[in-house]
């Protein structure tokens, strides 16, 4: 099997090493000669890290990497089955790129997109034949994380999207298929989370509390943590992509703002919430200063920034009342997106959260846990939170579960 990549960044090289790694040929291309040499270096990296791991041998490493051609060069592409592109989040450059692979590409190949919250179908306009175009949705790590989310577009052909889901399950990922909607179903599900625990954060909550809150709940990582993780700057670009459809559920706090200006982009930048040296990992001080007022620094304050009086309810919450309060956003997205038919199915939207982000695999998925819960509870729990935020107000086929005592699950 013969594959593109196209962009040899983070996500780019890690696409290329997995395929190269499981027997595919790959031509990985980039702008220019720094910038493949960087993502070869990665792809070095992960083949290393795997045979000093004992999940590989050094001969099948050796092979793996051979199966690479770099080049910045146009690429003969015609006998290639699968193009993906990895290229940066900007949907004009990336439309650019689909036009000329529709011009170089042969007539069965399927051409992908790594996007990650841009629309599909926007990227199909130029092309010759919008129906051999899918959205192949990896994680990063692209090394560690199973889940690939098949993004089939108004345009993408039946036989596109088996071939798709064919081949995910051949390079050994796992696919779920979601409907192309902003964020798809893990980064949607996800925002409304991660962006209310910022502003748990700037109402006053200790940053390590919300953390552990979740941790103890279940989540492998806690909510700021994993915000750091992903980047303050790439997850400001994901909510407001959100945002825009969604609206004030994934608007980003201006914490977040504040913490971009200042270049602390999570742990690639050293800073973010927390601070990373060597191996500890302390609070962000600025930040806790920021909060408390210390500096006086208005320039990150928004509409939305609640008042920082003792009487907010949120301080007093227990750890359990406040993971509770995050995970049900997630559960109502979840449920929004089964209700939209983003995923066919509930067992889709809870494997995609467990295998996507880690939510706790032992509560089964959001909507599993909220089944588990107690539907006429999540409801009446949320309807509570709702009077003081109407983002917490539970939505349609959570409302009529409860009324009805039905569930998402058959029994
Ligand atoms: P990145 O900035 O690390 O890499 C993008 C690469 O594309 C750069 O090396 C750039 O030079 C190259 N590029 C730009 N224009 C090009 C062109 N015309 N031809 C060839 N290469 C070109 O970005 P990334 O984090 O790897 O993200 C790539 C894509 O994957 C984006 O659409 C992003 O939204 C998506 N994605 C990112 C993550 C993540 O966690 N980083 C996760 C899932 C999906």
């Amino acid at each position: 099997m013969h594959a593109g990549v196209i962009g040899a960044g983070v996500m780019g090289s890690g696409i290329a090493q997995w395929l190269s790694a499981r027997g595919v040929t790959v031509i990985l291309r980039d702008v220019n000669r720094e910038l493949l040499d960087r993502g070869l270096a990665n792809i070095e990296k992960t083949y290393a890290d795997a045979v000093k791991r004992g999940l590989m041998t050094e001969e099948k490493a050796k092979q793996g990497r051979a199966r690479i051609v770099a080049s910045t060069a146009p690429m003969e592409l015609r006998d290639v089955q699968f193009v993906i592109e990895a290229a940066s989040e900007k949907i004009d450059l990336k439309k650019q790129i689909f036009r000329d692979l529709s011009m170089k590409v042969g007539p069965k190949t399927i051409v992908a997109t790594n996007t990650s919250a841009l629309p599909v179908s926007e990227l199909a306009s130029g092309m010759i034949s919008p129906d051999r175009l899918i959205g192949l949705h990896f994680f990063n790590p692209v090394s560690r994380m199973k889940l690939v989310e098949v993004v089939v577009a108004g345009e993408t052909s039946d036989e596109t999207r088996e071939h798709a889901l064919a081949f995910i399950r051949q390079i050994g990922k796992l696919p779920v298929v979601v409907r192309d909607s902003p964020g798809f179903l893990v980064n949607r599900v996800l925002f409304p989370y991660l962006l209310d625990a910022v502003e748990l954060f700037e109402a006053g909550v200790d940053p390590r509390k919300i953390d552990n809150a979740l941790r103890k709940w279940g989540m492998p990582m806690g909510p700021l943590r994993l915000i750091d993780e992903i980047g303050t700057d790439v997850s400001i670009d994901i909510a407001a992509t959100l945002e825009k459809r969604y609206g004030r559920r994934d608007h980003a706090p201006g914490a977040l703002i504040w913490l971009r200006e200042r270049q602390m982009l999570g742990r690639k930048s050293g800073r973010g919430f927390y601070k990373y040296e060597a191996k500890s990992e302390e609070i962000n001080e600025s930040l806790t200063e920021w909060r408390r007022g210390v500096h006086g620094d208005q320039s990150a304050e928004g509409p939305n920034i609640p008042p920082q009086s003792q009487q907010d309810p949120r301080l007093a919450l227990s750890d359990e009342e406040l993971a509770q309060r995050l995970i049900f956003l997630m559960v109502n997205e979840a449920a929004r997106c089964l209700e939209e038919g983003v995923v066919e199915a509930p067992e889709d939207a809870d494997y995609g959260m467990i295998l996507g982000t880690g939510f706790s695999p032992s509560r089964g998925g959001p909507l599993r846990f909220a089944e588990y819960f107690g539907l006429q509870k999540v409801v009446e729990e949320m309807n509570r939170a709702a009077q003081s935020d109407d983002k917490f107000a539970p939505c349609e086929i959570l409302k009529k579960h409860a009324r009805d005592g039905t569930k998402f699950y058959a029994e």
